[in-house]
């Protein structure tokens, strides 16, 4: 019964979406309208029309439509989310409960958590919660809750492939083929084996961690870890990682960097120009946490300059990543060291069906007073519940 209406909702969403970007819904029926829940998602377009499994688009709605619905509630869709017209700025003055993701956010400002009036809770279709000013949150008593490890292995497997592709040089030798040339030296003279490197990853949490653990079959020189909060020494040891507690000795041992940590006040152009003067020369860099984690000019230079020999991740300053990125184009003194894609290595349609259910989850337990499973709760009714968004004292 369930399923069927399900996937007569979905059908619905699909002709819905051609119309506009927009879509509302309202179960006029028994229950009273309960709570306007109003959900910043990306469109989907032809592929979400085509793949019902892409559920964290505008069209498939998070699977959740007809559900919350059938209860009464006011859901609002919608992927329109830039400025004071936008149906998202419209929205938020009066919805209780806001539900964003991080592959299209929805920047909820300290300026507009004070225009809504009625925001209770803000849950993040994946994981990441940064688009949210956390520090407002706390401050005003919002609740903001991800869905914790959705997609740690997804993003671990995509910093493994960035990796690897990096050191072995495979996007320009990718591109030469579709060029029609065949030019082996021309590749082979900045390409590598990863057995016998330094690799590091800058924080060690579920992703870092789950990176570490992909990277012992490959026989590297050594894995490093910086992280405030120190690994339990028998995962260390399973991984044979070392920590090393100051962070420009920690990347001047390093041939790979990986940024696995969150974005916040500590961490927001961590990588800038004065670190990147610390790395080993023609180090490379994989960065699928945040764009912001890094410095977008000082990268840019470094990859120019052969400071970095290379520059991989999906995640940038802001989403989606104006054209004329420098991170878009950006080359080696060879002319490669370029891995950049549009964020997508935490919402593979694995990772989707994962995030979808745990919002429904983290819904069913708001709408029942039920108590949220601690580790999806970022802000608590009482300020922070996480040691993950930087040292403070709650
Ligand atoms: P996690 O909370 O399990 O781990 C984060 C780790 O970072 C913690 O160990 C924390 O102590 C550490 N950390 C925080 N600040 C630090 C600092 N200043 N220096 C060093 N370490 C620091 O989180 P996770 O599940 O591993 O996810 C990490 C981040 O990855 C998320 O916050 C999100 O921004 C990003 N992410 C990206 C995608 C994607 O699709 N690209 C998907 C999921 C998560």
């Amino acid at each position: 019964m369930s399923t069927l209406r399900l996937t007569r909702g979905l059908a619905s969403a699909y002709k819905g979406a051609v119309r506009s970007h927009i879509s509302r819904s309202h179960f006029h029926s028994s229950a009273p309208a309960n709570m306007k829940i109003l959900a910043v998602l990306y469109d989907g377009h032809e592929a979400a029309r085509q793949e019902p499994r892409l559920l964290g688009t505008t069209e498939n709605k998070l699977g959740i439509e007809q559900w919350l619905t059938s209860q009464g509630h006011d859901l609002i869709v919608t992927s329109d989310k830039e400025g004071p017209q936008s149906d998202f700025q419209k929205h938020i003055v009066d919805a209780e409960v806001l539900i964003t993701t991080p592959f299209h956010p929805g920047y909820l400002t300290r300026d507009l958590i004070e225009k809504s009036k009625n925001l209770k809770v803000c849950v993040t279709a994946g994981v990441g919660s940064d688009h949210i000013d956390l520090n407002a949150a706390a401050e005003k008593g919002i609740q903001v809750l991800e869905v914790t490890g959705s997609n740690v292995v997804s993003v671990a497997e995509h910093v493994v492939m960035s990796i690897l592709l990096l050191v072995r040089n495979f996007t320009p030798a990718h591109e030469m083929i579709e060029r029609g040339d065949w030019q082996v030296s021309q590749i082979a003279r900045n390409a590598f084996d990863l057995e016998g490197k330094v690799v590091g990853t800058l924080g060690a949490g579920r992703i870092g961690y789950r990176v570490l653990q992909r990277l012992v079959p490959f026989n590297t020189k050594e894995l490093l870890y910086y992280d405030y909060a120190p690994l339990p020494e028998d995962a260390a040891k399973a991984v044979g990682a070392r920590r090393v507690e100051d962070l420009k000795d920690f990347v001047s041992q390093c041939d790979v960097v990986t940024v696995n940590c969150p974005l916040h006040e500590g961490t927001r152009g961590l990588v800038n120009a004065e670190l990147l003067k610390s790395f080993k020369k023609g180090a490379w860099l994989v960065n699928t946490a945040r764009g912001a984690i890094c410095d977008k000019d000082a990268v840019a230079a470094a990859i120019k300059s052969g400071q970095l020999n290379g520059y991989a991740g999906d995640v940038w300053n802001v989403q989606p990543a104006p054209k004329d990125h420098p991170w878009r184009t950006m080359k080696n003194p060879l002319g490669g060291g370029n891995g950049m894609v549009p964020h997508y290595s935490g919402t593979t349609l694995d990772a989707q069906a994962r995030y979808a259910n745990g919002v429904r989850e983290i819904l069913e337990n708001y709408f029942t007073n039920k108590p949220q499973n601690p580790a999806n709760v970022i802000i608590g009714k009482s300020g922070y519940e996480t040691r993950a968004y930087g040292q403070r004292n709650k």
